[in-house]
């Protein structure tokens, strides 16, 4: 299969600047690390991610820290302008999402889980669900559809804590070992110091860092490994059903259990 790909391209879509370096920022690395072109896009650029600064102004702060931990690894951020606990699922927002998703054409998409903490989550996951699903449909929006454009390889990430709504443990499909990419993925974080500041403040939790850590070791100790990052893989009809990841980081980096 890896052969046959013509475009490696990885976008990963998710509600708030900061989401995708916690929740898939080291199986991102290793895709990069490996020739792989990275996009991280996020619904909202975090305009209530601050105690002390208005929405524009942290939102302004926000962005700048996405692009910084996009640019680790030499990836492109992009923000679709929604606003926190405002991310919809309607037709404005799927569009500029398709659009967007278009122009960039992925090969693999990694979205919030459709079951998470809170609903703006759910929502960026099934905003990438659709687009992912539409964006190489001619009629969807407008724009040429890119060479190679085909419905990409989707997979969720954990919900925050791994926890859905009712506090039942999810159960990834896929785990992949980010023991060797675990000190980029935390310089991706790091990146986002204003959040540091904000958890503190709004969640009491001081440990940023530590806690994104501590998740990966959960999920690590799973499978056996130090450190793992946890996807489900969409199978639906239409989408890819074998698992790219295992494809291109290889059998010893991802362990499945589907
Ligand atoms: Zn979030």
């Amino acid at each position: 299969m890896s052969e046959q790909l013509t475009r490696r391209v990885a976008m990963c879509l998710m509600a708030h600047p900061d989401d995708c370096e916690i929740l898939a920022a080291g199986t991102l690395a290793l895709l990069a690390a490996r020739g792989w072109e990275v996009h991280i896009a996020t619904m909202s650029p975090g305009d209530c991610g601050s105690m002390d600064l208005g929405p524009e102004a942290i939102a302004a702060v926000r962005r700048a820290e996405g692009a910084a931990g996009a640019a680790v690894i030499g990836g492109t951020y992009h923000c679709l302008e929604s606003r926190d606990l405002y991310i919809m699922f309607d037709e404005p927002t799927l569009r500029r999402t398709t659009s967007l998703m278009r122009q960039i054409a992925p090969t693999l998409v990694i979205t919030n889980s459709l079951v998470d903490y809170m609903v703006d989550h759910e929502m960026a996951g099934k905003l990438a669900r659709s687009a992912t699903f539409g964006y190489p449909i001619p009629n969807t929006v407008t724009g040429a559809v890119p060479e190679g454009a085909q419905v990409p390889w989707l997979y969720y990430a954990d919900p925050l804590e791994g926890l859905d709504p009712y506090g039942q443990m999810v159960q990834p499909t896929t785990y992949v070992d980010i023991t060797t990419s675990i000190d980029t993925k935390t310089e991706m974080l790091c990146a986002h110091a204003s959040q540091r500041e904000w958890l503190r403040a709004h969640h009491g939790i001081d440990q940023y860092v530590i806690a994104m850590r501590s998740w990966a070791e959960r999920r690590g100790a799973e499978v056996g490994r130090p450190l793992a990052e946890g996807f489900r893989q969409h199978k639906g009809h239409a989408y890819p059903r074998e698992c790219l990841l295992t494809a291109e980081l290889g059998a010893d980096m991802v362990i499945s259990r589907a």
